[in-house]
């Protein structure tokens, strides 16, 4: 096995670092922990301030119930004395206490507080000085509450007063269960069943934080591992939910394809460029040697070096040409577009060449109707247009004729460069876009054979085309058609 089939794919990698990371620099900083935490704080809020609501609400009825029950007992024992006096009071209770299970008391006090008359249902004996601190009512029909604890804690006296209609104090009560008692169970319950459910709130809360949190952990690990094997082609594994997590991935995925086709596009311009330059430089060095051999013959060494300094221009121009076609091809060329106005732009190249035109005597006729824009990088264009009317200008001999024309095409404007020039052959047709390809015949003509692949990279990189129509003898049409 080759050491590089033991090494883990990306995916893999990125799965190994993502689980690695779980341990993620320490517990105590870990941020899914700190989230859980929250999270697990928010709930015992919650569940503590539902346990205060559900305590007081039961704690406020319970209350009321027994309040009902001494007051009922109040107003009833009102009505029999107000009726019968204390022998119908004396008679009905005396039936309600064969009756019910429940001890009660009621108790007759004139306005000095000295009781005339006082029944016990039962043994239960209740607290009179506590009784006693039961205010007497003002007026007839209010009455006042109190709730007295008994001698047995699971029970409590619910006492009340009133005043009958000739300002006799009755105070009448029950012996009932203790709400407190119910209360405390219900606090003790609540802290009981409080332990397992936070518990429960945190497993689950750390369950559902550490899948939630896996893409992040994904990408932590793919950043890592990029950073330690300088591979771009590492990606984070799409979770594809549709959440913000998953855009978050699926952008940071797109960047790296960016970075990634942007790294390796400028690493192919570097290697073409310099390939490219190899054959220059030879010829730069050769000529140099070759003069040193005879340092003797001044004539040659100064020949040699003017040939150098042609040579090394031939070179710096070529250089920055090769970076802009390779830039342009793979898609690092910066594009300033902005909104240019075709017919005009080729207007002054056209204005540019007229020396040489005259020269030559070359007829240059134009078709360009206003208003035909694009959004295109001016600079760019003008170099595109001044390529193919050089060549057009170079290769048509004396007395021949150039035509430029544009028009709006649909979504497309076109842009058509003829000549009556001495066309391409067949065989070259193909080859004309290559890099420093020169046809035989042009030899004699200045050129760095740059200029046709240079048009192809600029037409292409703003999303266009070129093509090319030719008959040697006859003449070539160059077709250059652009989005708009
Ligand atoms: P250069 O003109 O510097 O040689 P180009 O890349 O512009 O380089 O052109 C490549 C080749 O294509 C030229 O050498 C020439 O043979 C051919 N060519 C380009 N334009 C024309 C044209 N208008 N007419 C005839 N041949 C052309």
């Amino acid at each position: 096995m080759s050491p590089e089939s033991s090494k883990p794919s990306h995916p893999e990698l990125v799965k190994e670092l993502a689980g690695k990371s779980t341990a993620w620099q320490g517990a105590g900083r870990s941020f899914s922990l700190r989230l859980n935490l929250w999270y697990t704080g928010f709930l015992l809020i919650a569940l503590g301030a539902l346990y205060g609501v559900a305590y007081y609400f039961i704690a406020a009825t319970l209350q009321q119930r027994d309040r009902d029950i001494a007051l009922d007992r109040v107003r009833l024992c009102i009505v029999w004395y107000n009726e019968g006096g204390v022998p119908l009071l004396q008679q009905r209770l005396n039936g309600l206490a064969a009756a019910e299970r429940d001890s009660f008391f009621v108790r007759l006090s004139n306005p000095r507080q000295n009781i005339f008359y006082s029944q016990t249902s039962s043994g239960e004996a209740i607290d009179q000085r506590r009784l006693g601190a039961l205010p007497a009512a003002s007026e007839p029909d209010v009455a006042h509450f109190v709730l007295i604890p008994a001698h047995d804690p699971n029970r409590i006296w619910s006492a009340a007063a009133a005043t009958t209609s000739d300002g006799t104090w009755l105070q009448a009560g029950l012996l009932t269960e203790n709400r407190a008692r119910f209360l405390e169970r219900f606090r003790l319950l609540f802290l009981i069943g409080l332990v397992p459910t936070i518990l429960l709130g945190f497993c689950g809360g750390a369950i559902i934080t550490h899948r939630a949190l896996l893409p992040l952990r994904q990408l932590v690990a793919t950043i890592r591992s990029i950073i330690s094997t300088g591979d771009m082609r590492a990606r984070v594994p799409a979770p594809s939910n549709g959440d913000e997590l998953d855009d978050l991935v699926t952008l940071f995925n797109r960047m790296l394809d960016r970075n990634e086709s942007l790294i390796y596009g400028m690493r192919a311009a570097l290697d073409n460029v310099a390939h490219d330059l190899r054959t220059p430089v030879t010829r730069l060095r050769g000529t140099a040697e070759l003069a040193l051999q005879s340092p003797e013959n001044a004539e040659a060494l100064r020949e040699a070096l003017a040939d150098c300094v042609e040579e090394s221009d031939r070179v710096s121009t070529m250089l920055m040409t090769l970076m802009d076609i390779s830039e342009a091809e793979t898609g690092t060329m910066r594009l300033n577009r902005v909104e240019v106005d075709l017919g005009k732009l080729v207007e002054s190249v056209v204005d540019l060449y007229d020396i040489i035109a005259e020269e030559k005597e070359i007829t240059v006729a134009t078709d360009l109707p206003a208003g035909v824009i694009l959004h295109a990088d001016r600079v760019r264009l003008q170099q595109v247009v001044a390529n193919l009317l050089d060549n057009a200008l170079k290769y048509t001999p004396q007395k021949g004729n150039v035509s430029l024309a544009i028009r709006a095409e649909g979504a497309q404007v076109v842009l058509t460069v003829q000549d009556s020039g001495e066309g391409i052959s067949a065989e070259d047709l193909p080859r004309i876009w290559n890099r420093l390809f020169r046809g035989d015949a042009s030899r004699t003509q200045r050129g760095l054979g740059l200029g046709l692949s240079f048009v192809r990279a600029i037409v292409t990189a703003h999303g266009g085309l070129v093509t090319v129509e030719s008959h040697l003898g006859k003449g070539s049409l160059f077709t250059v058609k652009l989005p708009v």
